[in-house]
């Protein structure tokens, strides 16, 4: 689809994207995802790429300027290598730099960020608690101030990275209070009292892993708090627009990923004499994909240049994630109906596609919370 916003600089962009993902990631992202990890090159390569650095500043080897354009496209082309653990594996640390970049001192700064925006390390948010993620003001983690120190106490799990991770931004109670009792603090997984177990068996995103995080009795430097005491629910729902752009891309590159395979099978496969694309009831298919993936798309467009503009669209962001996951559910299954039997078969991108649906419907702000929020933005 056309997109009204396109400059010569974007569409250069994109296509230096799209080849690093089909030299560089597609041929191998199955083998990786059955592995279950993806090299740690990649996260260099992809550092050397320069995706990293968008909005972050250049003295950390930033690229100094963010263009929400670009970066959807980084998403959007990333996802049609067909594995989301790839995106998910690289991705924890484009959830949780910004917070280091605009909250934490320059000590922290200079010596972490190099070293995440170029690939070398990674780092991780880490919001989610056992008893729950979508009501994060109800977190029960704490961290108490003693002397020079915070020490914290509790649970984060299912924490994207978490077992790779050097840096992690985590939110913490530090008073009572739903929107004034969080703060955010900067924690090394070499700090003492924090230790970390893999969550196994997953339904998809195999290639990246997701960790449960324990704080014991942990002690972090006094100046490791994010920004400002108690303000730290703010700093973690403004992070969310991001994340939740970032999915809205990720699942439109997968729809367009469903489309070409139901296409170039539909082409192929024939049935009572004839290929199935001169079946009326296929053709419906692939029109009323092709239709979803548009509205998502220009939606999308949409919310980049309000976001480019300055603007905070969270109404907009929020209906168009749900509305992303919808559109990807209805896309994953039209396409494993379109392939029959061959779409079932471990290995099969589609068959990929339709497992992960489901985190990108629940990740990052699930379905109910998302249209919950929107409601909310209505001024209702
Ligand atoms: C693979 C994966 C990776 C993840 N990575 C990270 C990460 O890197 N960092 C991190 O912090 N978290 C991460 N998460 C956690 C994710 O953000 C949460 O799963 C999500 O926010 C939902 O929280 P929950 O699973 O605790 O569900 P709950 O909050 O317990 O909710 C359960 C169900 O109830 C619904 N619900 C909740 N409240 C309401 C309501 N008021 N009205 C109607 N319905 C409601 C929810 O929509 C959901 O369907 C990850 C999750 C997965 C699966």
């Amino acid at each position: 689809m056309e997109n009204p916003f396109d400059t010569e600089e974007r569409r250069a962009f994109r296509e230096t994207v799209r080849r690093f993902v089909a030299d560089e990631i597609t041929p191998y992202a199955d083998a990786w995802d059955e592995a279950g990890e993806i090299p740690w090159e990649l996260h260099q390569k992809v550092g050397a790429l320069g995706v990293f650095g968008f909005g972050m500043d250049e003295r950390w080897g930033g690229l100094g300027f963010s263009d929400c354009f670009m970066q959807a496209a980084w998403a959007e082309e990333l996802a049609q290598c067909g594995v989301g653990g790839v995106a998910a594996a690289l991705g924890g640390r484009s959830i949780s730099q910004h917070p280091i970049q605009d909250l934490a001192n320059d000590d922290i700064r200079d010596r972490v960020l190099p070293e995440i925006i170029s690939g070398r390390k990674a780092s991780s948010l880490a919001i989610t608690e056992p008893a729950g993620g979508s009501d994060v003001g109800g977190m029960k983690t704490t961290a108490r101030r003693e002397g020079g120190q915070y020490v914290i106490n509790g649970q984060k799990t299912f924490i994207t990275g978490g077992m790779k991770s050097d840096y992690f931004v985590v939110g913490a109670r530090t008073a009572e209070g739903k929107l004034d009792g969080i703060s955010l603090f900067f924690v090394e997984a070499d700090a003492p009292g924090f230790s970390r177990t893999a969550i196994d068996r997953k339904m998809g995103w195999w290639c990246s892993d997701q960790a449960t995080l324990y704080f014991e009795d942990c002690r972090i430097p006094a100046d490791n708090l994010l920004g400002k005491e108690g303000q730290g629910f703010l700093a973690i729902v403004n992070n969310f627009n991001g994340e939740r752009i970032g999915l809205i891309a990720s699942m439109l590159g997968a729809m367009k990923l469903c489309l070409k395979e139901s296409i170039s099978w539909a082409m192929e496969r024939e049935t009572f004499g004839k290929p199935l694309i001169r079946h009326q009831v296929i053709r419906h298919k692939i029109a009323d994909m092709s239709a979803k993936i548009d509205m998502v798309e220009a939606y999308l467009n949409q919310i980049c240049w309000l976001v480019n503009e300055g603007r905070t669209p969270v109404a907009e962001i929020s209906k168009a994630k749900f509305s992303a996951s919808k559109a990807l559910e209805f896309c994953a299954s039209e396409t494993m109906q379109i392939l029959g039997g061959a779409g079932y078969l471990r290995g099969h991108p589609v068959e990929r596609v339709y497992r992960e649906v489901k985190v990108q419907a629940i990740g990052g702000g699930s379905e109910e919370i998302m249209r919950d929020l929107a409601v909310r933005q209505m001024g209702l």
